[in-house]
């Protein structure tokens, strides 16, 4: 025990869509609290462990190997029940029998409002440490997975261009994003996408069938990037309306789907991972809770969950515009 934290023991657990670098943050949240003489519980699938009871004592070798791999060794889920009264009413009679004062929830948005949540009902400390791909919550500039799963995509698009290329074929390939064109814009920059189409940009059809036209007649292969949540419905049906127009060539649509999700975390989200595990026990230690740790220009700040949650961030527009002049 540490008489100079203001916590003593500590649950950690990983919440709603995984994401690669989810192992590293909980490799520094169990290490920075065996250095600072905490107890670490680890509580298995989120919130609906924690109604389970799957609760179990960790120590620094429950840790060991696995800063490079992808997915979650805690494991991850969503709970209908954790967002009743009674839920979170179970969840809290079963952390108090291992007498845990404060947590460690490592997720996305849904996760920190269920945080909010449990705090504001039971008391219990909670610090989020930001892990979802889709880098869309206020108070940090990145959140842990979003550079593995932009590179990953990044990958596969260069594969797919190399197909593409050999038969003269316009593909149209879907990236995660549901509410956010962050993973879209990138990796349509770095693949030498012809088109991005993103949610926050709102492009017609129109727009983007002129902009094929002009490219086509000069160029063998085009390759349009599509965000999951994009206003005119997804890939697929793109694809089926642009197909009209351009009857002389091969239309495609790939589906990258959950291969964005997995594989080994790059350094970067090593790196992030890390330094937002001891940000977010040293937090706690202080006191703090109701809190994100996250980091903005190289600098580790705290953000109010509140505000994390409710004010994604934008769209950087210089890149939305960079796309387009440098896609001609
Ligand atoms: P993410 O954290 O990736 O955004 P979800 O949105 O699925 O994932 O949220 C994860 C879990 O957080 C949900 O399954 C639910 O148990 C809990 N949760 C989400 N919103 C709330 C809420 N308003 N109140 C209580 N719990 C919530």
């Amino acid at each position: 025990m540490n008489p100079n934290s203001a916590v003593k023991r500590v649950g950690l657990f990983t919440s709603g869509g995984d994401s690669p670098g989810m192992n590293a943050a909980i490799r520094a949240v169990v290490r920075s609290c065996i250095y600072y003489d905490l107890d670490i519980y680890g509580i298995r699938r989120g919130y609906a462990g924690m109604i389970e009871g799957d609760i179990f004592r960790m120590n620094s070798r429950s840790v060991s190997g696995i800063i490079q791999r992808g997915g979650t060794i805690l494991k991850s889920a969503r709970s209908m029940e954790f967002k009743t009264k009674e839920g979170r009413q179970k969840a809290f009679d079963n952390i108090s029998k291992h007498d845990i004062d404060s947590m460690v929830v490592i997720g996305g948005d849904g996760s920190f409002r269920g945080a909010q949540a449990f705090e504001a009902e039971h008391g219990v400390k909670m610090v989020g440490v930001p892990g979802t791909i889709d880098n869309d919550l206020f108070g940090t500039d990145y959140t842990i997975g979003y550079d593995t799963a932009t590179n990953t995509a990044v990958d596969a698009i260069d594969k797919i261009k190399d197909t593409a290329d050999a038969h003269d074929r316009l593909f149209f390939v879907e990236v995660m994003g549901r509410d956010a064109g962050f993973i879209a814009l990138k990796t349509g920059i770095s693949c030498g996408a012809e088109a991005i189409m993103i949610p926050e940009d709102n492009m017609k059809l129109d727009e983007l069938i002129d902009i094929l036209k002009k490219g086509r007649p000069s160029k063998n292969s085009s390759i349009v990037v599509v965000a999951e949540g994009d206003n005119l419905g997804g890939a697929f049906v793109i694809a089926e309306k642009v197909k009209e127009q351009f009857q002389q060539y091969e239309t495609k649509v790939t589906i990258l789907g959950h291969l964005q999700r997995g594989g080994s975390p790059s350094c970067f989200d090593r790196v992030l991972a890390s330094r937002l595990g001891l940000a977010a026990v040293e937090a706690l230690m202080a006191g703090k809770s109701g809190i994100m740790v996250g980091q903005v220009h190289s600098d580790i700040i705290q953000t109010p969950l509140e505000q994390a949650t409710k004010h994604g961030p934008r769209i950087n527009q210089d890149l939305l515009r960079l796309a387009k002049i440098i896609s001609i």
